[in-house]
């Protein structure tokens, strides 16, 4: 019950940056305001930076796709996401970022153990 609480507040929620961190809030909305509530959560929330922002190093902003950059595949933000795509010099990738990259299997594309 919880977790799913949880996946409908991370899909409906508002994602901003708060202190420098990737954060999430109700964006006044009642809904979600009763649904943070539930889940004891300040508003805005702090999130975890590994899984809710972009993958480049200094980037807080909640990665909208994944793709490859140069030899490694990232999960990025808008604005990082439009620089891989027109293939310009990519920025230092965030350590976490290439270790689970290091874990990814080449020919299913899957993360493995
Ligand atoms: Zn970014």
């Amino acid at each position: 019950m919880k977790e799913a609480l949880e996946d409908m507040v991370y899909q409906f929620g508002y994602r901003v940056v708060v202190n420098n961190k990737p954060a999430i809030t109700t964006g006044g909305l009642s809904a979600l305001e009763e649904a943070f509530g539930a889940l004891g959560w300040d508003d805005p929330h702090i999130l975890p930076e590994d899984g809710f922002s972009c993958d480049i190093v200094g980037c807080m902003k909640e990665p909208s796709s994944g793709q490859t950059w140069g030899d490694i595949y990232l999960r990025l933000c808008r604005e990082h996401g439009g620089m891989a795509f027109k293939k310009e010099e990519r920025p230092p990738v965030k350590e976490y970022a290439t270790r689970r990259e290091s874990r990814r299997d080449k020919v299913t594309g899957f993360l493995v153990d």
